[in-house]
């Protein structure tokens, strides 16, 4: 996969958790209810913060438009030749160039990758 995509599928992954970590459902979730330890906690915000550094700012804003919009999937695989976020069908060119750049859907703006 293009390392930007899995930076930034990473990136988004690290969002769920802390957002579970903070919703107050997430105990019940949660393996025989534990909550994440203030350890784990400030690990994944560091990690998390070492990531973004690895991130261009333009496309780290543009995922954190996406994120407040939807508020959830941001980085979306195609499934043949449709948006997984949208599902909308893409243009067969954008397909291509989602297996080796940093495309958007051009629909709902979620980052696309492709899995073979
Ligand atoms: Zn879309």
């Amino acid at each position: 996969m293009n390392p930007k995509i899995e930076a930034l599928r990473s990136l988004e992954e690290f969002d769920h958790i802390l957002r579970d970590i903070e919703s107050d459902k997430y105990p019940d979730d949660s393996f025989k209810g534990l909550k994440a330890s203030e350890q784990f906690i400030k690990i994944a915000e560091k990690e998390r913060a070492k990531l973004t550094r690895k991130i261009d700012p333009k496309v780290l804003a543009q995922y954190e438009r996406i994120m407040k919009r939807y508020g959830g999937r941001v980085v979306v695989q195609v499934i043949k030749e449709f948006c997984g976020g949208c599902y909308i069908r893409l243009p067969s060119e954008l397909v291509v160039r989602c297996r080796t750049e940093l495309v958007t859907c051009p629909n709902c703006g979620r980052f696309l990758y492709w899995v073979k």
